[in-house]
C-alpha cells in the first residue's frame, strides 16, 4: 500500500508547473498535458485559481436588468426554478413558445456547471467549453427569448390549486405552471481544503473528470453504490485507484464491492477519512492526509485526484409532502416531465439520479418546457 509519510522533496517535485487540463496555462491538478482549447476568453487569474467571478456576477443579474418586467405579485404563464442546464434550457424552449417564463435563480445560479471548469462532452464544442460560459450562454439565449430572471430562493409554495404560489421571501409569485429544475447537490466531506481545489484536482463527477486522469493515481471517496461505481469507471483512465471508506464496512451491495474488490487497479483503503487534501498553496491534488478512524493514526497518500462520492442531495426540500418523491428526495416523474400534480414539471437533476449530465438535464428541461406549453394550451380556459 502506497500509504506513507510524503517526504518533502517528493511532495514539491510533484507540485511542479504543468499545463491546465481546464483550458488554462496554469499548474494542473492531474499533472496531463491536455491542449489547451481554441477560442476559449481565458478567465481573469487569482493567485493560482480562476476567478470566475465576472460570468459569475453576469448571472446574477437583477431581473430589471434583464427584460425590465419585475415578477412580483404578477401572474405568470410559467416559472421555472433553477438556473442550470435544465431550467435554462426550459426558459430558452417556453420563451420561444411566447410564454415569457420567469427563472427563479436559486441559492445557486447556473447549478452545478457554474461550479466546473472544462465541460468536454457537451456536443457542439469540439474543443471544450468553461461551464460558466456555457450557462452564460444558455442564459443570454434565454433573454433574447423573453425569458425574465429573478435572484432567490423559493421559501415557500402553494400548489393546492393553479394558479400556484411561491414565495420568494417576501415577494409571492403566481404561476399557471411550474418547472422544477432546482437540481441536486454533490455531498462535499466538508473540508476547507477540498471546497478550495474543486476543479483542480477534486471532483464530484467521474464521468466527467475520469478523462483528465489518464495514467494517474488517484482516490474515490465513499462506500456506497456509487463509489464502487466510480471506482470501477475511473480504473480505465487512472493507473491507481484508491477507494477510501471511513468504515471497514460497506454500504453499497454486496456485487458492487465484489466488482470493485476483483478490479486490480482498485485497492480498498480503509477505515480511513480524509482529513486535508494537499496542496492548496499549489493549486492542485498532491496527496491527502488521512486519519485511521479507529486507531487515529495518521497517513499521507500520494496522488493527483480525489472524487468524491459520498451521495447527492435533491434540492426538493420545500417540496416535501407537496410532491411524490422517492425515499431519497428525488422528485417522481411520469409520463415525461409530470409530477403527481397537474401543471407542476420537474427537469435535470432534482428527478435524475441516475445520469446527471448536463446535456441529460438539458434534455429533460427542453421536455418539460415542451408538456407545460402543451398544459397550458389544454388549461387556457381553467
Ligand atoms: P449512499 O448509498 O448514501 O452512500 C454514501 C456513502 O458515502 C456511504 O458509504 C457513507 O458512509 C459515505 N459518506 C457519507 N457522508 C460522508 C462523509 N461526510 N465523509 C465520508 N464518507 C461519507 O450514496 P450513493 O453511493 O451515491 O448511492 C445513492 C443511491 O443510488 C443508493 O440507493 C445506491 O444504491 C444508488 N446507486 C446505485 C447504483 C447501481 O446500482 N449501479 C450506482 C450508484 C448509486 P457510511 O456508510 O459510513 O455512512
Amino acid at each position: 500500500m502506497a500509504l506513507s509519510p510524503i517526504p518533502a522533496a517528493e511532495a514539491s517535485a510533484a507540485g511542479g508547473r504543468r499545463r491546465s487540463c481546464r483550458g488554462t496555462a496554469l499548474p494542473c491538478p492531474c499533472g496531463y498535458p491536455h491542449p489547451v482549447p481554441k477560442n476559449i476568453p481565458q478567465a481573469p487569474v487569482r493567485g493560482l485559481m480562476l476567478d470566475f467571478s465576472p460570468l459569475r456576477r453576469e448571472s446574477q443579474r437583477p431581473v430589471e436588468e434583464s427584460n425590465g418586467r419585475q415578477g412580483e405579485n404578477h401572474l405568470n404563464n410559467v416559472i421555472i426554478i433553477g438556473s442550470g442546464c435544465a431550467g435554462l434550457t426550459a426558459a430558452i424552449y417556453a420563451g420561444r413558445a411566447n410564454l415569457k417564463p420567469l427563472v427563479i435563480d436559486g441559492f445557486e445560479p447556473g447549478g452545478q456547471l457554474s461550479l466546473t471548469t472544462m465541460v468536454e462532452n457537451f456536443p457542439g464544442f469540439p474543443d471544450g467549453i468553461l461551464g460558466p460560459e456555457l450557462i452564460e450562454n444558455m442564459r443570454k439565449q434565454a433573454l433574447k427569448f423573453g425569458a425574465e430572471f429573478k435572484s432567490g430562493a423559493i421559501t415557500e409554495v402553494d400548489l393546492s390549486k393553479r394558479p400556484f404560489k411561491l414565495s420568494v421571501g417576501n415577494d409571492v409569485h403566481e404561476t399557471q405552471a411550474l418547472i422544477v429544475g432546482s437540481g441536486a447537490t454533490a455531498r462535499m466531506i466538508g473540508l476547507e481544503s477540498e471546497r478550495k481545489l474543486v476543479g483542480y484536482g477534486v471532483s464530484t463527477c467521474a464521468t466527467c473528470d475520469g478523462y483528465f486522469f489518464r495514467g494517474k493515481e488517484i482516490a474515490v471517496v465513499g462506500g456506497g453504490d456509487s463509489a464502487m461505481e466510480e471506482a470501477n469507471f475511473l480504473s480505465k483512465f487512472a493507473s491507481k485507484v484508491y477507494l477510501i471508506h471511513r468504515r471497514p464496512e460497506f454500504r453499497a451491495s454486496k456485487i458492487m464491492v465484489d466488482r470493485a474488490r476483483a478490479n486490480e487497479k482498485v485497492q480498498f483503503v480503509t477505515p480511513y477519512a480524509v482529513e486535508e487534501v494537499l496542496d492548496v498553496t499549489k493549486g492542485g491534488v498532491e496527496s491527502l492526509k488521512l486519519r485511521n478512524t479507529e486507531t487515529n493514526e495518521i497517513k499521507y497518500l500520494s496522488l493527483s485526484g480525489m472524487f468524491i462520492a459520498i451521495g447527492h442531495e435533491p434540492n426538493t426540500k420545500v417540496f416535501r409532502g407537496k410532491l411524490d418523491m422517492d425515499e431519497n428526495g428525488y422528485l417522481i416523474t411520469h409520463h415525461g416531465s409530470q409530477t403527481n400534480v397537474p401543471g407542476v414539471f420537474a427537469a435535470g437533476d432534482v428527478q435524475d439520479h441516475h445520469y446527471r449530465q448536463a446535456i441529460t438535464a438539458a434534455g429533460s428541461g427542453c421536455m418539460a418546457a415542451l408538456d407545460a406549453e402543451k398544459f397550458l394550451e389544454a388549461h387556457k380556459n381553467s
